[in-house]
This record gives C-alpha cells, sequence and structure tokens, in this order.
C-alpha cells in the first residue's frame, strides 16, 4: 500500500490548515459562509430598522409640521375673513374671532418651532422667525385698522362732509321749499301763484331725486344695491349732474317767475336762500365726490389693503414656501427611502448570486473532490474487472482528501488481496493440488494453443491419455495415502520423461495426460510411449511398499486424427481404452476403426441392459471330471446371452461390456441366484457332492461386496455352502492382496471352496498360494492345449501341478480336448479335468441328465 500512499503526497492549503478529512472541509466551509451570510444579514437588517426608524419619526415630525403649517394658513384666512367682516360690520364677535385666530396662529408657529425636522434646519428657523415677525407686524395693523374701523370719521372721511354740511343743507333746503309751497298753496286762484307753486313742487321733486340719488351713489360706493358699483356709480353721478342742472334750471325759473310777476307770497329771500342750499350742498357733493374718488374714501380698506393683506399674503407666501420645503423634504425622503429598497434589493440579487456561487462552487468542489474520485475508482474498479491485468494507477485521481484517499488505498487493497486470490484460484483451477501438475482445463488450453501452432508451423501435437493399470486395486487395498504417494512418484517420472514445452497432466484419479508439440512424425511418439512405458517397469518405493505398476497409452494427433480440441480428446481416450482392452502396459494409436469398435461396445452397452431387463442371460454348466474316480466333482457355470437375433453368445463377446458398464453387481446376484438353484435341483437328484463353480469378477472380491451377495444368495436360497466353490483369477489376488485374503477367508469358514482360475496366465507367484486360502487352482487351457507335444508346457504343467499338491492345493486342468492330455495329466496326477474332451458346457436340463446318468468317465487310455 505505501506505493500507493505516495501518490496522494500532494499538500494543499487545506491539508496545511489540517482538514484532512471532507467532513472537516465541509463543516468549515459551512461555518465561514454561514458567518459571513449572518454577518451580511445582521448588519442590512439593522440598516433597514434604523433607517425605518428614522423614515417613521422624519414622517410624523412632518405630519405635525404639515399640521402646523396649515394651521398657520388656516388662521391667516380666518383673520383676513374676519377683519373683511368686521370692516364691513363692525362686532364684538368678529374681533373676538380675530384674537382666538392669532392665539391658534402663535400656538401653531410654537408647535413649528418645537418640531425636530424644523429645528434641524437652520433656513426653516429663519423662516419661522421671520413669521413670528410678520405676526407681530399683522398684530400691530390689525390694532390700527380696528382702531380706524371703530372711529367714522376716521374710517370714512367723507361722512364729515355729509354730515356736517350736505345734511344741514339738504334739511334747510327742504324746510324752505316746504314752508314756499305751503305759502303759495293758500292762493292757488293766482295763476302766478299756480305756477310757482307748481314750479315749487317740481323743484322738491327734483331736489327729493338728487338726494335720494346721492344717497343711492354713497351705497353704491358700499356696495348697496348694487351688482357693479363702478358703473352704478357712475349712473348715479351722471343723474346727479343730471337733476342738479334741471335743478338749476328750475331755480333759475323760479327767479325768474319772481322778478317778473312778483308773487306775493313769495319772498324773494326764500328764493335766494335755496339756491345759497342748493350752491353748498353742491360744494359739498363736490368735496365728497372728490373725497370718493380718492384711495382714501375709506380709510379701514386702506389699511387693510396696504397694511395688512400684505402681511397676511407674506405670512401665507412663507407658509407655502415652508410647506413647499416640507414637500421637497418629503421627496427626499422618499427618494433616499427608494435607495434603501434600492440597496436592499441589491442586496438580495447579491445574496442571491452569492448563493447561487456558493451553490455552485459546492457542487463543483463535490463534484472534484467526491463524485469525480468515487467516478475514477468506480472506472478502475470496472476496468479491474474487465482487464485485470492492466494497472490502473492512471486511472486515480490524486486527492489530499482522507475519505477519498482511504477508498483509492481500499481500491488498491482490494484488488491486491483479489488478485492474489484470483491467481490462487487460478491455480487451483488449472492445476492438480496432489500432483501440482497442470489438470484438465489447463491441459485443453495447452492443447488448443498447440494445435493452433502445429496448424502455423504445419507440424503436429501429440496428445496421450494414460491410465495406470490396476491402480484401483493398489488404492483400495493399501490405501489412499500410499495411492495418492504412487500417483506423485508417477506424476515425477512422467515429467522426467518429456520435453520443457511439453505439458503432463493429470486428468483426474489414475488418468495422465501428455501433450507433446512440435511432432514431425508418428515414430517420435512410438518412441516416447516406448521410453514412458520403460520407465514404469521400474518399481516405486512408497514407504516399504515396493509397488509395481504399469500404463496403458492412446494416442491421438492431431491435425491427422482430428483438428479440434475435444475430438483430439475423445480420439486418445478412445486409443487408451484400445490399449488397455489390449492387454494393457502398452500404447495405441488412434485409428478410425477404434472408434467403429467404440461405437459397436456402446450399441452393445444398450443391448445389454435391455438383455438384463428381458432375463436373455442364461446359465450352462460344464462338468468337471475327477482323474481318480472319472466321477463328475462339480459343475462350473458359465455366463452365455441369448441374443435375439444373433443366437447364444459366449462370455468374450459381452463380458468387457458388461464389466465396464457398472453392470457386474446385479449380474453376479443373478447367477449366483440361478447356479444355486441348479445346484439344488442337484441335490434333490441325490447328488449333493456335487459342487457347483461360480466364477466371479475379480474386481468384487476386494470388499465385503462379494461376501454380502454370497450370504444373502446363500439365505436367500437356503443352500449348503460347502456345495459352492467359487473362482477367481490369480490376477484378483495380486491386485487385492489384504481385502481379498480376508474375504476368502470368511468364505472358506463358511465352508465355500476357493479356486484360483486361469493360473499361469498372471504374475501370481508362490508366495500368493502360500498367503491365500486356496483349494484349487485351475491350469489356463493356454497350458493344456499344446501338450503332451510342448515340451516346455508339458514341464511347466507338471511343475504347477507338484508345487499345488506341496501346498495341499488339488489341480484342474482347462481345456482338455483329447486323450492325450487326459493320459497326461493322470499321468502327472492331477486331480480333475475340465474340457470337450468330456463335455461343454450344457444347459441346466442337459447337465442334470448328464449327472444321473452318472458314467464314469473311462481313464484307462484307447492306447493302453
Ligand atoms: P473360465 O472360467 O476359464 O471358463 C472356462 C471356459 O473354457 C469356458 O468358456 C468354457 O466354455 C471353455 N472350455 C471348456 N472346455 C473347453 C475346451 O476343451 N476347449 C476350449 N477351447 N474351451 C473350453 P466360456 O464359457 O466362454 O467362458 C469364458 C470365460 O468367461 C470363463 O473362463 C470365465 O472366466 C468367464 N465367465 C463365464 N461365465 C461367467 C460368469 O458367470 N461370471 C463371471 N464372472 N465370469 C464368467
Ligand atoms: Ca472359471
Ligand atoms: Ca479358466
Amino acid at each position: 500500500m505505501k506505493i500507493y500512499n505516495r501518490k496522494f503526497q500532494s499538500t494543499s492549503f487545506l491539508t496545511l490548515l489540517g482538514l484532512r478529512s471532507l467532513r472537516q472541509r465541509y463543516l468549515v466551509a459551512m461555518l465561514v459562509v454561514s458567518l459571513l451570510l449572518c454577518t451580511f444579514a445582521y448588519f442590512a437588517w439593522q440598516f433597514v430598522r434604523t433607517t425605518n426608524q428614522a423614515q417613521l419619526n422624519q414622517i410624523q415630525n412632518r405630519a405635525e409640521a404639515t399640521d402646523a403649517i396649515h394651521d398657520v394658513s388656516e388662521q391667516v384666512h380666518v383673520i383676513e375673513v374676519n377683519l373683511l367682516r368686521y370692516v364691513t360690520t363692525p362686532s364684538q364677535q368678529h374681533e373676538a374671532s380675530i384674537h382666538r385666530a392669532y392665539q391658534l396662529y402663535d400656538a401653531a408657529i410654537a408647535k413649528l418651532l418645537a418640531n425636530k425636522w424644523i429645528k434641524t434646519d437652520k433656513s426653516l428657523q429663519d423662516l419661522l422667525m421671520a413669521m413670528e415677525a410678520d405676526r407681530r407686524q399683522l398684530n400691530s395693523a390689525t390694532d390700527h385698522l380696528l382702531a380706524v374701523r371703530k372711529d367714522e370719521s376716521k374710517w370714512f372721511p367723507a361722512m364729515r362732509i355729509m354730515q356736517g354740511r350736505m345734511l344741514e343743507q339738504n334739511q334747510q333746503f327742504t324746510i324752505t321749499v316746504n314752508f314756499m309751497i305751503n305759502d303759495v298753496a293758500d292762493e292757488l286762484n293766482d295763476p302766478v301763484n299756480r305756477e310757482t307753486y307748481k314750479l315749487l313742487i317740481e323743484i322738491r321733486h327734483k331736489w327729493e331725486l338728487l338726494v335720494s340719488e346721492f344717497r343711492l351713489f354713497v351705497s353704491n360706493s358700499f356696495g348697496i344695491f348694487s351688482n357693479d358699483p363702478k358703473r352704478d356709480k357712475q349712473a348715479r353721478r351722471s343723474n346727479i349732474d343730471l337733476y342738479a342742472k334741471s335743478l338749476s334750471r328750475l331755480l333759475d325759473q323760479l327767479e325768474q317767475t319772481i322778478r317778473v310777476g312778483q308773487p306775493d307770497r313769495i319772498n324773494k329771500r326764500s328764493v335766494a336762500e335755496l339756491r345759497q342750499r342748493f350752491s353748498s350742498w353742491q360744494v359739498a357733493y363736490k368735496k365728497v365726490l372728490n373725497a370718493f374718488t380718492g384711495d382714501r374714501w375709506r380709510n379701514d380698506l386702506l389699511i387693510l389693503h396696504n397694511e395688512v393683506e400684505p402681511l397676511l399674503d407674506r405670512i401665507q407666501r412663507r407658509a407655502s414656501s415652508l410647506e413647499l420645503e416640507l414637500g421637497v423634504a418629503s421627496a427626499k425622503d422618499i427618494t433616499r427611502v427608494t435607495s434603501v429598497a434600492q440597496g436592499l434589493s441589491n442586496s438580495v440579487v447579491y445574496i442571491t448570486i452569492g448563493l447561487s456561487l456558493i451553490g455552485f462552487l459546492g457542487y463543483f468542489l463535490f463534484h472534484r473532490v467526491i463524485l469525480l474520485p468515487i467516478a475514477t475508482v468506480t472506472k478502475a474498479l470496472k476496468s479491474e474487472v474487465l482487464t485485470p491485468h492492466v494497472e490502473q494507477h492512471h486511472l486515480l485521481q490524486v486527492s489530499d482528501a482522507r475519505e477519498i484517499r482511504d477508498l483509492s488505498n481500499a481500491f488498491f487493497e482490494m484488488r491486491e488481496q483479489i488478485r492474489s486470490r484470483q491467481a490462487h484460484l487460478d491455480h487451483m483451477a488449472h492445476h492438480d493440488s496432489l500432483t501440482t501438475l497442470p489438470n484438465r482445463i489447463l491441459l485443453r488450453d495447452r492443447l488448443s494453443q498447440a494445435m493452433a501452432r502445429a496448424k502455423r508451423d504445419r507440424k503436429m501435437v501429440a496428445l496421450m491419455f494414460l491410465d495406470l493399470d490396476r491402480f484401483k486395486q493398489i488404492n483400495d487395498s493399501l490405501g489412499h495415502d500410499i495411492g495418492d504417494r504412487l500417483l506423485q512418484l508417477v506424476a515425477s517420472r512422467l515429467a522426467s520423461c518429456i520435453r520443457a514445452t511439453d505439458t503432463v497432466a493429470r486428468l483426474g484419479g489414475d488418468e495422465f495426460g501428455i501433450v507433446v508439440e512440435n511432432v514431425g512424425h508418428a515414430d517420435q511418439i512410438a518412441i516416447l510411449a516406448g521410453k514412458i512405458l520403460d520407465s514404469f517397469s521400474k518399481s516405486f518405493q512408497v514407504d516399504k511398499h515396493e509397488l509395481h505398476s504399469s500404463t496403458s497409452i492412446g494416442i491421438a494427433l492431431g491435425p491427422n486424427d482430428d483438428n479440434d480440441v475435444d475430438s483430439l480428446i475423445k480420439d486418445a481416450d478412445i486409443a487408451m481404452y484400445h490399449a488397455k482392452d489390449q492387454g494393457r502396459n502398452n500404447y495405441k494409436f488412434y485409428s478410425a476403426e477404434m472408434a467403429a469398435q467404440v461405437a459397436h461396445h456402446m450399441q452393445l452397452e444398450t443391448q445389454l441392459r435391455q438383455a438384463m431387463d428381458n432375463n436373455e442371460f442364461v446359465l450352462h454348466y460344464q462338468p468337471i471330471v475327477s482323474l481318480v474316480t472319472g466321477q463328475i466333482i462339480s459343475t462350473e457355470a458359465l455366463l452365455r446371452w441369448q441374443h435375439p437375433a444373433r443366437g447364444l453368445l459366449p462370455p468374450q463377446e459381452f463380458l468387457p461390456v458388461l464389466e465396464d458398464s457398472g453392470m457386474m453387481r446385479p449380474l453376479t446376484q443373478w447367477v449366483l441366484k440361478q447356479a444355486s438353484l441348479q445346484y439344488l435341483r442337484h441335490n434333490q437328484a441325490g447328488f449333493a457332492q456335487i459342487r457347483m463353480a461360480i466364477n466371479l469378477p475379480g474386481m468384487m472380491l476386494h470388499n465385503d461386496a462379494i461376501l454380502d451377495l454370497i450370504i444373502s444368495s446363500i439365505e436367500e436360497t437356503r443352500i449348503d455352502p460347502t456345495g459352492l466353490l467359487v473362482e477367481f483369477t490369480e490376477d484378483t489376488l495380486l491386485e487385492s492382496l489384504m481385502d481379498s485374503k480376508k474375504a476368502l477367508i470368511s468364505l472358506r469358514d463358511m465352508g465355500v471352496r476357493i479356486a484360483l482360475d486361469d493360473f499361469g496366465t498372471g504374475q501370481s507367484s508362490l508366495s500368493h498360494l502360500r498367503q491365500n486360502p486356496i483349494d484349487i487352482v485351475k491350469i489356463d487351457r493356454d497350458f493344456i492345449h499344446d501338450i503332451p507335444t510342448d515340451k516346455y508346457d508339458c514341464e511347466l504343467v507338471d511343475a504347477i501341478i507338484a508345487m499345488a499338491h506341496k501346498l495341499h492345493i488339488k489341480v484342474v486342468a482347462e481345456g482338455v480336448e483329447t486323450r492325450e492330455q487326459v493320459d497326461f495329466l493322470r499321468r502327472h496326477r492331477c486331480d480333475a479335468i475340465q474340457g470337450y474332451y468330456f463335455s461343454s458346457a450344457l444347459d441346466g436340463d442337459k447337465v442334470l441328465d448328464m449327472i444321473m446318468q452318472n458314467q464314469p468317465m473311462s481313464l484307462v487310455s484307447a492306447s493302453q
């Protein structure tokens, strides 16, 4: 792992800060960001809050100020209205109203002066001071006005003339004219008087018109009886002038009348007085007219217009400008509020942008620091799975984050573990654990590679299949440990026979395979096969055991025999079975006929199974005759197959196939029962002494299987065991050794006799005969066939008989066909014979017949 750690040694700023894990970095980053945001938010909140409060105060102040300003304006208005009212009709009530308005005005001004907003502004304060000064001036102006209005002579100067002069002239004129009318009225009979009377009436009427027109003129001046005083006054004036002219003419006429007619009732003085009163009135009228035409005809109005109103106007203007200031300030406030709002919305935008940036940055970091390394580790894992032998270092990002480093390290550690396990598994999968040789899988692999190369190089590949002969017996009798050790020794011996480029493999059990490359000619392989067989001639030393083993070798040549792996393996297998068939310890090259044989073998196997089901097997019985008495001493049960098409078949035709197919056990069971039943028939016929010989497959002797079969058969058929004779080939003894001895002893204890079949063909030695409980040896017919002509065979048979007798073992000669043979055997004290000379194997009925005839064999030679 140290190697990988080095890849992550690069230090970053974060590492220097001691933030080695993502969790720490994340927490610190969150803390910093939260702090920043909180600080920002706090200041924004504080800012808004104070601004808001200030704004509220300002609004309140200005609302108060606005109220006060309005009060001022209103009071100014009230003062103006009441002054006007007072000027028109002076009354206590109006005067009081004016004074109250002053008080309210003062209160409003005081309020304004106390206002916080105004206090902050010097110019506004100055304005208010000016308004206060205005108010003082206004006060004195008002006082002046009220004082003038109260004094009639002061506010209306024309009144003096009118009351002082015109009223008197008017009264006197009226009195005088009335006196004159009264005087004249008494003497109206006089035409002169009548004329004068009329004239006087006319004069009085005109005077009254004149005076009333003047009164109207004055009234009009005050706006009474007039909608348009100026025009009306002009009309009145011209009327007055008109009346004055006609009155003056009437007075001229009166004076004329007096001068001419001299009416006695009219006093000249009175006429003069009328003229004089009229003139004086006119003079006064001129003066009044003069007074009315100037500005000063009403002093109160003059004061009002000239003194009061400008002041009121000024105050109103100041109030207006104050209001204007207020408006400006409000506008400023709104601008400020707007800018605050703008600032706030900007903040929101900044915060949003900031958060988005943080989000993006967060994602970027998340992607870079977590997702990317995870993705790379995942990718590396994937690549590891797909291409396990390619180094994935380059795929892993350098990250100084502890978690990612741990992840990467875990990945490498895991990969190393997986690789070593994989390697181990690979080795296990491709090698045999016992011999450490390649196994079947690896052999296939090597074979396919070798075949590819062979095709390319136009050479051959040889596949050899080896099967140890009779390994099973060694394994079963000496134990698996010894068997395993033998296999190991065989493995190394095989390995020593081949070149390094070739492959020896253990295919399982006692089977081995060899792949030989670069084969130019089949002879090369024949030589190699011979070398291998030779190597087995030397015994194998396992512990204290000196084991002899041989092997059967099947050889297939690619691409001659076949050019695909599976077929070649099959071919070698077939060849190997043929080698075994041909008596073992040899090699066979594969040939097409072998395949045909195999096919035949398989066909036969299925037929045999059917035969078993269909009860097509039968037993024939061959008598064995004593050379001493000439009597039948036993019969040997021999298996036959009643083939539906091919007729009766001897065991050689099918027994090897039966052995291979695993049908031996049920068949043996069947043979045991059938033979026992036949024995019972002989027994019932009174021939209990004729034993029934049964051939047992040697392969079944090495365990208790055969013992169980025999016992159960005896129990089933209730046969006397002493009536049974079992035959084993001598190879059985060799192969089974200890186990077979135990089984044989058990059998013998039960009373069963034991015969060693085919004696002389195998490798059994004298010691085997001595060690095992054997009652009879049956000399193989090969040795009998050529006696007495073959000297060697004769000597051999003689030796066997002598040796057996020394061991108290009886001797039976097999395949005795001629009288000469019988003679020879009898001469050499052979105990019994079996052969066509006496009888071939017969079915149950016939053999029983033969027994019942019970004619002893002629023991005397024809020639003798
Ligand atoms: P085997 O035990 O040696 O049996 C004797 C064989 O020699 C028999 O052949 C028999 O027919 C034959 N024979 C007898 N007299 C003569 C003769 O004068 N000349 C010649 N040339 N042959 C003679 P068979 O019946 O074909 O049996 C062959 C072998 O099959 C037997 O040899 C035995 O090993 C085996 N076998 C037969 N029946 C059974 C059986 O039921 N079970 C087992 N396991 N093996 C059997
Ligand atoms: Ca036999
Ligand atoms: Ca035999």
